[in-house]
């Protein structure tokens, strides 16, 4: 015969997460309303989601409009940051 003791488990609530004020981030803002804009750093329409308007997408280098399609946080950022200054230095913006 086997007997199945429940053991009696005693449930422990630790509330000692440290926790971290959550402020939002400019910088991060600064990326999410450009993806939500409907109007491109240049000036011209584009559609919302989309980092740039398809005109200055085509002037970018093929790597940093790869690098577009990426998150906030995972590299976007950077790649918009890259995409800038591309179009800068062409006289785009
Ligand atoms: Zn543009």
């Amino acid at each position: 015969m086997t007997s199945n003791k429940k053991s009696g488990r005693r449930l422990r609530v630790t509330k000692n997460e440290p926790k971290q004020p959550n402020q939002p981030d400019d910088d991060l803002l600064f990326y999410l309303n450009q993806l939500r804009s409907e109007e491109c750093y240049c000036g011209r329409t584009k559609k919302y989601g989309f980092a740039l308007c398809y005109g200055c997408w085509t002037q970018l280098d093929g790597e940093t409009a790869k690098h577009l399609n990426r998150q906030i946080c995972r590299g976007f950022e950077e790649a918009f940051d890259r995409a800038i200054k591309e179009l800068e230095r062409i006289g785009r913006i």
